[in-house]
């Protein structure tokens, strides 16, 4: 590799290139048009496009595409070369403004839960600016945003960035009334993402890893992760590869690949960027989830992004910390050192408090999916139950605030809010908390319940709405105030009272947690569609269009969409399973039987040779064969029976209730047969080879 710094960023249309490349006007002209939401004019989008097609083409680019996030949860292009006949049978390059700012793609492919006809396939992608073009595999990528004809959102980007908007405005009205004259605030996210990196030959052999992402079925192996001997351990050779490879690709692409490290899970590792801010952290993870499957290719691996590849071993989640930040990098979580940020600092947490408490399902909902339902809970993952963690220190100070009563702990200065100093936290000086859902870690929040695969706009924009929504309730207190500083008290020590429940700084994985959270009160939604069931409540219907992040028409879509989803999900693997007891798991065990029965007969030849155990076994295959029939059978009508469900939430739920089940009892019987079967006839890799082949 060549430097670093080279390197960083080198594929990207980054301010330095703009300036460098863009009349000084048009730069300023754009700057301007990003600060202050005005769409770029015609003029201004031509110039931009033309040094951008320049400047792709000497980076070797013959193609652009529009890059917009549908509801699929990946990514979708459509490449256009820049050739343009230029009359005389020779071709010239071009890129206009218009094919910048705007895209038709015939959206009919894509998921729109009912918002639009397949006759109606007109969908538009518009140019987010605030996200740089880059350039991959020779074309020249433009972030944009994916809506239909009559300009309802069909992506992931789009309420995201309206999520966005909708927080920054809240807070600059308590920011305003407390002399702070930031202009713009933003959401800072930085995702951590594991994943599992396993050997493509052997992961070829599993039909229910090429077709699902995860294993379907696969006995326990005789080592597991119980020596916790993976986790932050020496890097393999071949993975320490993949990894160096990774993060050079990132960093052309300028993501801040950063850290890299070993799970806990063998197999399983994680990588992390550098914050930032939360539309460019969602481009980002995509990208980088993009990258890492292609690249394990090259070296012989896959990169196994589900939730769940393997039962038993821990599941893949994408930790999101999250905060906000002025834009001139001013952190609103951090709890500072002047008794005056504290008072502003305490007022923005009561907000996120406040905000994760009321809004319990929506948190729950922006994390559910068929893969993700086998991590939360699972005692490895945050529970279904949200609860936060403040830790031991903030959590007495919040309480002396509600008790009004001095925080003895440490210094003891008092301030104006009428709470004693509070000490400037160390980054690290918050105790770990690996099993609370929603974490705070010295100067932001760690969401861990997102799963590894999943883009992180759904749980940033219901972060974001949610606190907006504090926010504003806040700030239509204080805007009629005219004591500012009490009030600010009165309003943190009234959402301490009224939402302290949420506060849990023990053991999430307990059994005792989960009673408590019921005397609690706390919502608790084990699968998805006990929590998509929550959706289009009221007070969530209200909150989405008061800030203008969906229309109720937006949220009935996406009800369908995550809906519909679940249910093939499960479908799908439902008909890999049977398909493989079938042609692969029965087959098997018969010849493993028909073997065995051949020794039988031999070894019975031999006058006095005790063969009791061996038929035994011949008995166990038998009953366990039998059993193979019946339950796939059983499994298929199950399966069957989903079409026949009236609408997509009883579709979900009989699922759920009557798939899933099925799909466990054969996993079960499978396994078993598994643990008894000769090695050499057992049809695929097994744990052990899947786990530590690489
Ligand atoms: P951990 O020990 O949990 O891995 P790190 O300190 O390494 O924690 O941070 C994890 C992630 O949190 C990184 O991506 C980091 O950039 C991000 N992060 C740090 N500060 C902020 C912030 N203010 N807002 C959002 N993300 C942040
Ligand atoms: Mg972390």
């Amino acid at each position: 590799m060549k430097n670093i710094k080279d390197t960083f960023g080198s594929m990207v249309f980054n301010d330095a290139v703009m300036q460098e490349r863009l009349p000084r006007s048009t730069y300023k002209a754009l700057k301007t048009c990003l600060a202050s939401d005005t769409p770029l004019d015609i003029d201004t989008a031509n110039v931009v496009a033309n040094a951008m097609k320049d400047w792709a083409i000497e980076k070797g680019a013959t193609h652009f595409t529009h890059w917009f996030q549908p509801m699929t949860g990946v990514t979708a292009e459509k490449h256009d070369s820049f050739i343009a006949p230029s009359g005389d049978g020779t071709v010239i390059t071009e890129f206009k403004g218009k094919e910048l700012i705007k895209g038709e793609p015939d959206a009919s492919s894509f998921p729109s839960g009912g918002l639009r006809a397949t006759f109606e396939a007109r969908g538009y992608t518009a140019w987010d600016p605030s996200s740089y073009a880059f350039i991959k595999d020779d074309t020249l990528y433009i972030p944009t945003a994916f809506c239909s004809y009559g300009g309802q959102a069909l992506d992931k980007k789009t309420p995201l960035l309206r999520s966005i908007q909708a927080l920054s405005r809240q807070a600059l009205r308590i920011l305003r009334l407390l002399g702070n004259n930031a202009d713009n605030i933003i959401t800072t996210v930085g995702p951590e993402q594991e994943y599992f990196l396993i050997d493509r030959e052997l992961y070829l052999k599993r039909r229910d890893l090429v077709i699902t992402g995860k294993t379907l079925f696969g006995a326990r192996p005789p080592k597991g992760q119980e020596m916790d001997d993976h986790y932050f351990g020496a890097i393999k050779t071949r993975v320490h590869e993949y990894m160096r490879d990774l993060d050079e690709e990132l960093w052309k692409l300028g993501i801040q690949a950063k850290t890299e490290h070993n799970e806990v899970a063998p197999a399983q590792h994680e990588t992390a960027p550098i914050f930032t801010g939360a539309n460019i952290a969602a481009d980002h993870n995509q990208l980088t989830m993009d990258m890492m499957k292609r690249l394990a290719r090259k070296h012989g691996l896959v990169c196994l992004l589900h939730e769940k590849p393997f039962a038993g071993i821990n599941g893949s989640g994408k930790h999101n910390n999250w905060s906000m930040s002025t834009n001139t990098g001013v952190n609103l979580l951090e709890p500072g050192k002047t008794p005056a940020e504290n008072a502003q600092f305490l007022l923005f947490l009561c907000a996120v408090i406040a905000a994760v408490d009321d809004y319990q399902e929506l948190l729950r909902i922006s994390v559910a999916s068929a893969g993700n339902d086998h991590r939360l809970g699972a005692n490895e993952a945050p529970p279904a139950v949200i609860s936060m963690f403040l830790g031991d220190e903030l959590t007495e100070i919040l309480e002396s605030i509600e008790r009004e009563s001095s925080y003895s702990g440490r210094k003891k200065a008092l301030f104006e809010v009428g709470v004693h100093y509070l000490p400037a936290f160390a980054k690290d000086s918050t105790d770990r908390n690996r099993t609370s859902p929603f974490a705070f870690t010295g100067n932001k929040f760690e969401f861990r319940m997102p799963g590894s695969s999943m883009s992180v706009s759904g749980p940033n924009t219901v972060l974001n709405t949610i606190v907006a929504e504090e926010l504003c309730r806040f700030a239509d207190v204080l805007e009629c105030s005219d004591d500012i500083p009490g009030t600010m008290t009165t309003l943190i020590k009234n959402s301490i009272s009224a939402h302290k429940r949420i506060i849990f700084n023990g053991n999430n994985y307990s059994e005792e947690w989960r009673a408590e959270a019921k005397r609690r009160g706390l919502s608790d939604l084990p699968s998805t569609p006990d929590a998509l069931a929550h959706f289009l409540d009221r007070k969530n219907v209200d909150l989405f269009t008061k800030h203008m992040i969906y229309t109720k028409e937006e949220m009935q879509s996406r009800l369908e969409i995550l809906s519909e989803s679940y249910c093939k999900t499960i479908n799908i693997e439902a008909l890999t399973m049977s398909d493989m007891a079938r042609k692969q798991i029965i087959p098997a065990a018969g010849d493993y039987a028909s073997a065995l029965g051949k020794t039988y007969k031999a070894v019975s030849l031999c006058p006095g040779a005790p063969c009791r155990r061996i038929s035994d076994t011949l008995v166990k295959l038998g009953v366990l064969l039998d059993k193979m029939y019946e339950q796939t059978d059983a499994l298929d009508s199950a399966a069957a029976g989903i079409k026949a469900c009236a609408d997509s939430a009883s579709m979900s739920r009989y699922c759920r209730d009557s798939v899933i089940p099925a799909m466990n009892k054969l996993r079960i019987t499978a396994d078993m047969l598994e643990m008894i079967v000769g090695e050499k006839y057992w049809p695929f890799p097994t744990y052990s080879d899947l786990l530590f082949g690489v």
